[in-house]
């Protein structure tokens, strides 16, 4: 970015005492960023997690099947990686000990306070330093301010009409009742998102019966994801650089797909064909078909990869349901046809709300300005990670940093080195605290916003957008563009006090 520098702190001067950072949220992003800090001498750290273990996502997420679609050799940090998956997309229970590993191994595990959950955090105009209360009542002072809670942590259950009445049992999928035994149970799953994908197969054949409740139909690619045989599995183990390979290619794959999705019209059709292809066969019943086919671009919503989800719909105790939800009653779910289904329990599975970032923590900046304010017409940051009037605080997986095609832990572990960066900046200086500019965000924001005209992902409603139709989730290019745009911290785009 074209931007004049602003004058920089004298050498002479000495360098300030480590910043004291504190890191809301133990998931990948949070450790990622503690590790960071850590390596490179910025040892005062403490991470704030809500929940009483670390793992953010996966330790909440533990639906039968649940999975990362996205294979472990990508989904997975560059600087821990393992030849030891059981199979290519890990189930959950897989990576939340690799989380728990990784942690241990590299020392920031005894920084994570569990249990913790963090309410406000207010900027002190007079000190430049955060002031971050708990809901135990306690308050910690930090320097500097990273917020890793993502943007799928508040499950989202819609307010439809009777919901409060239903007299059967309900969960939401993201926290899944592993103590309600659903075997021989009248069941209905609403939404057909990620996480459903992966649960219905595993539920349909011990319910009694399985109502899916679809608003849209999904782009499905296939995905066996069986165990490896032992003679891969020694393969990998023995040989390095198969794994190395793998990587690689699974980080072109993901670029290959936002190709398709930038270019809906031509690349994208060849991403559709071989969509429609696929779920032709894996759909042999046309009416079944007709029912479960997306009416959208390819891309502009996730492109869902299970090879068993399909088939499951045409199982005898599974009814698709495409009808409009129009009441919830106190025995189950009634349509717009007029048709009641009774009903033992509902799972919920209609996703998170994203583009609430940071709700419900009130995050005030400088003057007492609120992020929820700032963010009113929708979230924006410089790279996803900083907010102007909001000195020192980082945001990690923030605004437009979501990945369609990728690992989001790709992008974490550049947001970790970016925010590591900005602090030596910080700490070199002897500044109190390091401010994106105001027209470097916005500029920025302008430049990401722009990059989406023509792409698949604005030729759809999804969880990507805001109310306004802005899309405030994903990053609208590659994998190797937000690494170019992220690698060095630039000392000219931020001011210092
Ligand atoms: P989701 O993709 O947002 O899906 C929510 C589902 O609920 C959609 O089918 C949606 O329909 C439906 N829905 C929402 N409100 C509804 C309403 N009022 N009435 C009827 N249906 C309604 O949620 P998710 O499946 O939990 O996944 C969220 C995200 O988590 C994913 O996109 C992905 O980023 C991540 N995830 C990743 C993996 C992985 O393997 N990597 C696995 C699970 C989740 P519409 O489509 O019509 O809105």
């Amino acid at each position: 970015m074209n931007v004049p520098s602003p004058s920089f702190a004298d050498p002479q001067r000495p360098a300030s005492p480590l910043p004291r950072v504190v890191i809301i949220g133990a998931g990948f992003g949070g450790i990622a960023a503690a590790i960071e800090l850590r390596r490179h001498g910025l040892t005062d750290v403490t991470i704030l997690e809500a929940a009483d273990e670390l793992g953010g996502t996966w330790f909440h997420n533990h639906y039968p099947g649940a999975a990362c679609d996205v294979p472990s050799h990508l989904y997975s940090y560059s600087f821990a990686q393992r030849r030891d998956w059981s199979r290519l997309c890990s189930p959950q229970a897989e990576i939340l000990s690799y989380l728990q590993g990784v942690a241990r191994e590299q020392g920031v595990a005894p920084l994570i306070r569990t249990s913790c959950r963090v309410t406000s955090c207010v900027h002190d105009d007079a000190t430049g330093r955060w002031q971050i209360e708990t809901a135990a009542g306690e308050a910690i002072a930090a320097d500097a301010v990273v917020l890793a809670t993502g943007q799928l942590n508040q499950p989202a259950i819609p307010n439809l009409a009777g919901r409060e009445t239903f007299a059967g049992h309900s969960f939401h999928s993201a926290r899944w009742d592993h103590r309600y035994d659903l075997a021989g149970k009248r069941v209905a799953v609403i939404g057909t998102g990620a996480s459903a994908v992966q649960f219905i197969p595993r539920i349909a054949p011990l319910v009694d019966t399985l109502a899916v409740f679809q608003r849209t139909g999904n782009w499905m690619l296939p995905r066996e994801n069986r165990c490896y045989p032992a003679w891969a599995r020694a393969l990998i183990e023995r040989v390095p650089a198969i794994n190395w390979l793998r990587r690689r290619w699974i980080f072109h794959y993901g670029e290959l797909l936002t190709l398709l999705i930038r270019h809906p019209r031509t690349l994208g059709r060849i991403g559709q064909l071989r969509s429609t292809l696929f779920m032709r066969r894996q759909l042999p019943d046309r009416a079944l078909r007709a029912k479960a086919w997306p009416d959208y671009t390819f891309g502009c919503k996730r492109i869902l990869f299970s090879s068993h989800y399909l088939p499951s719909l045409g199982r005898s105790n599974v009814e698709l349901v495409t009808d409009a939800i129009t009441e919830i009653t106190p025995v189950g779910i009634r349509t717009a046809d007029g048709r009641e289904r009774p009903l033992d329990c509902i799972i919920w599975s209609t996703g998170f709300r994203p583009t609430e970032f940071m709700f419900p923590m009130d995050v005030q900046g400088v003057g007492g300005q609120r992020l929820a304010d700032a963010w009113s017409g929708g979230a924006h940051a410089h790279l996803g990670l900083t907010v102007p009037g909001f000195p020192s605080l980082f945001v990690m997986y923030g605004p437009n940093t979501n990945t369609s095609g990728g690992s989001i832990i790709f992008y974490l572990e550049l947001q970790a080195a970016y925010i590591r960066q900005a602090l030596e900046h910080r700490q070199r200086g002897g500044y109190r605290s390091v401010e994106v500019r105001a027209d470097v965000e916005a500029a920025s924001d302008r430049e990401v916003q722009g990059r989406f005209a023509g792409t698949a992902w604005t030729q759809c409603d999804s969880w990507y957008r805001d109310e306004s139709g802005r899309i405030v989730a994903n990053w609208p290019g590659y994998m190797r563009e937000y690494a170019q745009r992220t690698k060095t911290f630039e000392p000219a785009e931020y001011v210092y006090r």
